[in-house]
């Protein structure tokens, strides 16, 4: 998922670039706005985290990309690609050492496994075709 501070930036293309030149095929994209309740349903794993208005807030703050990714080993290299939560730890070259401004609005989210993005995926997309 692209997050607000990518789209107002006017990011959604040179992050979906990186994103396809590194192996992903795009099953399923579109451009939203999440509400404050939507966002803490999808942040529901954080809800007893210190941060966790402050992420609801950021994210229903402006419009995101949820994309559905495929790729052998996507979750691992998804992460590698986009780099540490916080800008200043990830590796130069990774998407959010190029893109991110702030440990919350760091540009773009990965799913943590592969039972986690089935759900996230069916969290923005009720359904697909794979062409
Ligand atoms: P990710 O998997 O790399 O996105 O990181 P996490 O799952 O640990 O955290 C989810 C999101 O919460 C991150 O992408 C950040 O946007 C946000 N976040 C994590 N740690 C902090 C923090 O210490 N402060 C704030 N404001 N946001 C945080």
């Amino acid at each position: 998922m692209l997050k607000p501070d990518a789209t107002s930036a006017g990011n959604i293309g040179a992050i979906t670039k990186m994103i396809e030149e590194a192996g992903f095929r795009i099953v399923a994209m579109k451009k939203t706005r999440l509400s404050a309740e939507l966002a803490g349903k999808f942040y529901e794993v954080h809800k007893e985290r210190g941060f966790y208005g402050e992420l609801v807030a950021y994210m229903s703050s402006g419009a995101i990309v949820p994309m559905i990714l495929e790729k052998d080993n996507a979750v691992e290299d998804f992460r590698t690609l986009i780099g540490a939560t916080d800008p200043k730890k990830a590796a130069p070259g990774t998407i959010r050492a190029l893109f991110a401004k702030s440990i919350d609005a760091n540009a773009v989210h990965g799913s943590d496994s592969d039972a986690n993005a089935e759900i996230e995926g069916s969290f923005f997309f009720s359904q697909f075709e794979r062409f």
